[in-house]
């Protein structure tokens, strides 16, 4: 019930920092507890970690649902007595993906229980959405994001190198298709059960860019409310790629606000990203002064 409220829908729209709500006043704090995936997008890279790099499916430690609680309890009350923010919203959003980790629908029932004033949050590449949904309801989780970085099997061959589901795999187009169909299914459904739900989407010049705004189209017709068009980092297949530019992002951005919502604020957060977006709280420090 909580999530199809129409109050609580305005209450995830102002609190949640990325999805329209204050970016100053409202923190966000993502929870690595998902070290698994069952995709291969070929710009992922997660086999190392660099502390001064920020991008998704990067984070310092895979932690276990206890420590977990641990650090939100933390990084609660480390912005509580900073006063300049306070912490909303609790993610999961890798550094796999979190419906392919038994560990996320644990962690987030410990957070619920623990704090249930705060707001949950999945990313998803959304291959179990559908088979999900209804524990990620349960679980009260106000807002989902969908990566989609295809809308034919023919460009999804490109982009993905293959997919594992029911103990297969599946690889180039064949493997996309199913994701493909799987992740509109999925995010038809969870908007009709009521969540808010954005879908990514890597851009990536020369293999998915024709793509892009039909992408908005379709998903707009199954419900979602916001589009966050990101540009490919060069790693892994694409790593000879030039990545789009600035001036680029921007038109297809405009193009795509037409028919979408725009999150043109993400900053591609890491997966154990906590605080602020774009002021994030250096966790080493903050455990090290909690012993
Ligand atoms: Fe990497 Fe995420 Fe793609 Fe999985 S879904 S391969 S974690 S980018
Ligand atoms: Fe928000 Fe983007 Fe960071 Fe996610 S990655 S918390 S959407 S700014």
């Amino acid at each position: 019930m909580a999530n199809g409220c129409p109050m609580m829908r305005m209450k995830a729209q102002t609190d949640h920092p990325c999805f329209g709500g204050d970016h100053h006043k409202a923190g966000r704090l993502h929870l690595p507890v998902a070290p698994g995936c069952n995709i291969k997008c070929g710009f992922c890279e997660r086999k190392f970690d660099c502390a001064n790099e920020s991008r998704p499916g990067v984070t310092s430690r895979v932690l276990l649902p206890d420590e977990a609680l641990e650090r939100v309890r933390l990084v609660r009350r480390h912005m509580e007595k900073q006063g300049e923010a306070r912490l909303k919203v609790v993610g999961i959003a890798g550094p796999g993906d979190p419906l392919a980790n038994e560990k996320t629908f644990a962690t987030f029932q410990l957070v619920k229980q623990a704090f249930p004033e705060l707001m949950l949050c999945l990313s998803t590449n959304g291959l179990l959405l559908e088979e999900r949904l209804d524990e990620i309801v349960d679980l009260g989780v106000h807002s989902l994001t969908v990566t989609i970085n295809a809308l034919t099997a023919e460009t999804g061959g490109k982009v993905y190198e293959w997919i594992r589901l029911d103990g297969r795999r599946l690889s180039g187009a064949e493997g996309a298709a199913v994701l493909l169909e799987r992740q509109l299914a999925g995010v038809a459904a969870a908007a009709q059960a009521g969540l808010m739900v954005k879908i990514n989407h890597v851009y990536i010049p020369g293999v998915n860019d024709h793509e892009t705004l039909d992408l908005a189209v379709r998903v707009r017709e199954l419900g979602a409310t916001m589009m966050n068009i990101i540009p490919v980092i060069p790693l892994g297949l694409f790593k000879e790629i030039e990545p789009p530019s600035e001036a680029v992002m921007e038109m297809v951005r405009n193009q795509a606000e037409l028919i979408l919502s725009q999150a043109r604020h993400c900053k591609q957060c890491r997966a154990d990203a906590a605080g602020v977006v774009g002021r994030d709280i250096d966790l080493e420090a903050l455990h090290a002064q909690a012993i």
